[in-house]
C-alpha cells in the first residue's frame, strides 16, 4: 500500500490537532520546494525516510533510508493558522543514467513515521516543546551499498552541504525532559493515539 498525497495531509492534520486542536495546520507536497530559497519568517526542516522506487525504463526497484525530504513552514501567530510545505525527493535509477528522477514512495508506517517527525518540529519550534526526539528511520529491507548521491535529485542539489550547515545551529535531539514522564524515545504521541492512527490507516479512510 501506498498512500496518496491527501491522504498524507488527512494524516498530518489529525496528528497536529491531537497536539494543538486550537491551531488549524495545512500541509502542501510542492516538487519545485528550492532547499536555498526560504521566505521570511518560514523555518526550514529536513528529514530522511524510507521510500521505494521504480525505474520507468528498465522496471528495476530500489529502496532507500535516504530519502531527502525537505519542509518549509510557518505559523501565522495571530491566526493560530500553520502551513508546511514538503517536497519529496527523487532518485535516479543507477542502470539507466539517461533516465529521469522517480518520485519516491512510501509504506504508511513510513509515512506516519515522516510526519511525526514533522509534527515534533513544529511543537519544537513554533510551541516550545522542550523535549524532542526524532524517531529513527526504520529499514523495512536489508539494504547494501550506501547512498548513491550521483542519482539523488536531494544531493545533486546541494542537500548535504545544507544538512551540515544545519546541523551546527539545530540538534535534532534533546535531552532535556521537562515532565519526567516521557517515554525513553521522547514520542510525544501516547499509546492511544498511535493505536488511533493505527486503526484509522487500515480503514483506509
Ligand atoms: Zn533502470
Ligand atoms: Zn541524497
Amino acid at each position: 500500500t501506498v498512500l496518496d498525497v491527501g491522504t498524507w495531509e488527512q494524516i498530518f492534520q489529525e496528528l497536529m490537532q491531537q497536539e494543538k486542536p486550537r491551531a488549524r495546520w495545512t500541509l502542501k507536497l510542492d516538487k519545485n520546494l528550492d532547499p536555498n530559497c526560504l521566505a521570511e519568517g518560514w523555518k526550514q526542516y529536513e528529514l530522511k525516510g524510507f521510500g521505494r522506487f521504480q525505474c520507468s525504463s528498465c522496471q528495476r526497484s530500489w529502496a532507500s533510508a535516504q530519502v531527502h525530504i525537505l519542509c518549509h513552514m510557518h505559523l501565522e501567530s495571530h491566526k493560530s493558522q500553520g502551513q508546511v510545505i514538503m517536497r519529496l525527493f527523487a532518485q535516479r535509477c543507477k542502470k539507466c543514467s539517461w533516465s529521469r528522477f522517480e518520485n519516491p514512495e512510501f509504506s504508511p508506517e513510513s509515512t506516519m513515521r515522516i510526519l511525526k517527525n514533522v509534527v515534533l518540529r513544529i511543537l519544537k519550534k513554533f510551541y516550545d516543546f522542550k523535549k524532542f526526539a526524532e524517531l529513527p528511520i526504520i529499514r523495512e529491507v536489508p539494504l547494501d551499498g550506501s547512498h548513491d548521491t550521483n542519482n539523488c535529485e536531494g544531493c545533486s542539489l546541494g542537500f548535504c552541504l545544507l544538512r551540515l550547515r544545519n546541523n551546527t545551529t539545530e540538534p535534532s535531539v534533546s535531552p532535556f525532559s521537562p515532565t519526567g514522564s516521557s517515554s525513553p524515545t521522547g514520542d510525544v504521541f501516547s499509546q492511544s493515539q498511535v493505536i488511533f492512527i493505527a486503526k484509522w490507516l487500515e480503514e483506509g479512510r
